[in-house]
């Protein structure tokens, strides 16, 4: 299996550090707001990246943080008149409601920045008992980028360049920085900010620092995959490698992978990197609002991760027209399966053999780095094989055998490829009511609960004056 190597340009053999295991860490997002399909894209391409390796036989690993202490989110609750906390648990809550929409799998671990300041402040320290890190007058901590010979590695930036531009830390007010690219690993409160007591500072951590504690703690100081969207790899990652590298003294991450971004057109046909603060973006609901969200994993995983990828209501609907495809082949194959003879048909032998030579071309695919563009072409031949040669005429077995096929490779790539059963509006009602009561019960879990049943099945509902009202994406 190769894996194309942000640190050395190349794609790469995968060796893992420990025989048989995969150790994962996927920078996950900010927890302000609901997530934007341009956050769903590492989600869904990094989900596949773990599937397929667990397909290959590997224990997987996979941790994916939320940050949940962060200017944006001290902002917005600034903005409520809540408490930070407030904020990021509504988005962690409303996040995990879109992941399991997208069928993406729960990591095995979901640490919480606010939850790991312990482990923060030890790296910190060791950091500067090893002369990488160094306390301003107003007890902010800066990495010291200069200590760590190995800056710039994996970004491959010229960094007398990102140096030249330190002349405007006196601007900036940054110039009790030792160099330009000096970093926050500590700074201190401002007023009404959530802050913890240090031996620096009341403060709180910056960003990059959460991510090199939390992969230490949940994956180990050597793991094998680091990954994120390609506006991750500068500054940091880049941060995080010398942070990490610079406090244990090892590897920090054997693979770093980088998915492209999702650009959506911003007039004339111009396409930009979506973005929350640019204004320009979908969320992962707004989609669900129109589209089964299947469709927005299959349009995903029908680009290869590295490359940009536009969205379009045309990419869309061709998107849905693909999965579509599988389905209506899926249920074909169930339909004849009902009612096929259990005698063996002589040529099915070899037919069978040909259908599970698809799969090598799927993995061929997905050795190369992950190209499930290739991967879903194997999977649409796979179909066109199957509606050529399943009939009335065909035995039970060929056709379980073509159903297994598409099956199994649709469910590497997370793609549920069974016809979901409409939902009835009595049993909408029924649902509804159900919410009803136990709100009235103050039990707030069932009832959010049930909404998310609810819109698991397309069905969104609007909680108005006049009671609540329903209609199906
Ligand atoms: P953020 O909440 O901005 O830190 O983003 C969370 C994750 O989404 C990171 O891995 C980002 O690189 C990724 N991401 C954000 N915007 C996009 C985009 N437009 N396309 C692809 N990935 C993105
Ligand atoms: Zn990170």
């Amino acid at each position: 299996m190769k894996i194309y190597n942000t640190l050395s340009g190349k794609k790469e053999e995968f060796v893992s550090v420990e025989p048989g295991k995969v150790r994962m860490y996927v920078c996950g997002p900010t927890v302000y707001n609901l997530i934007h399909i341009g956050n769903a894209r590492p989600m869904i391409v990094f989900d596949t990246v773990r599937r397929y390796m667990e397909y290959k036989g590997y224990e997987v690993l996979f941790v994916s943080n939320f940050t949940d202490v962060d200017d944006k989110i001290i902002k917005k609750a600034v903005e409520e008149g809540v408490e930070a906390s407030v904020i990021s648990m509504r988005y962690i809550k409303e996040c995990k409601k879109d992941m399991a929409g997208m069928n993406v799998r729960p990591a095995t671990a979901h640490p919480l920045a606010t939850e790991e300041i312990a482990g923060m402040l030890e790296m910190i320290q060791t950091l500067l008992d090893k002369n990488h890190a160094y306390v301003a007058k107003d007890g902010t901590v800066y990495f010291r980028t200069r200590s760590f010979a190995e800056y710039g590695k994996l970004s491959h930036k010229n960094l007398d360049d990102l140096r030249s531009g330190g002349r405007s830390l006196l601007v900036s007010g940054e110039d009790q920085k030792e160099d330009a690219l000096d970093f926050v690993l500590w700074k201190p409160k401002k007023e009404g900010e959530p802050y913890w007591e240090s031996d620096w500072c009341q403060g709180r951590p910056g960003w990059h620092i959460e991510c090199s504690v939390m992969s230490k703690k949940y994956l180990g100081e050597e793991i094998d995959i680091h990954a994120g969207g390609e506006d991750l790899v500068f500054p940091h990652h880049e941060n995080e490698i010398a942070q990490s590298e610079a406090a244990n003294g090892k590897t920090f991450a054997r693979y770093w992978m980088h998915n492209g971004f999702l650009n959506i057109d911003s007039g004339n046909n111009v396409y930009q990197k979506m973005s929350k603060s640019a204004g320009n973006f979908f969320t992962v609901r707004d989609i669900a609002e129109k589209y089964d969200l299947q469709v927005l994993r299959f349009f995903m995983l029908s680009a290869h991760y590295r490359s940009p990828l536009n969205f379009s209501a045309e990419l869309m609907e061709a998107a849905g027209n693909g999965l579509e495809r599988i389905i209506t082949c899926v249920e074909n194959l169930k339909f004849l399966s009902g009612s096929a003879g259990e005698a063996p048909v002589p040529e099915e032998e070899a037919l069978s053999r040909e259908a599970g030579g698809f799969r090598a071309k799927f993995e061929e695919a997905m050795d190369d780095d992950f190209n499930t563009a290739d991967a879903i072409a194997a999977v649409f031949e796979l179909v066109k094989f199957a509606n050529t040669h399943a009939s009335g005429a065909s035995s039970r077995t060929f056709l379980e055998k073509l159903l297994s096929e598409i099956r199994a490779l649709s469910d590497i790539l997370g793609l549920i490829v069974e016809k979901q059963k409409e939902i009835l509006d009595e049993d909408i009602e029924a649902m509804i009511a159900e919410r009803q009561a136990a709100r009235k019960a103050k039990d707030f879990a069932k009832a959010d609960a049930i909404r998310s049943a609810l819109l698991e099945k397309g069905i969104l509902l609007e909680d108005t004056r006049e009671g609540v009202k329903w209609k199906r994406a």
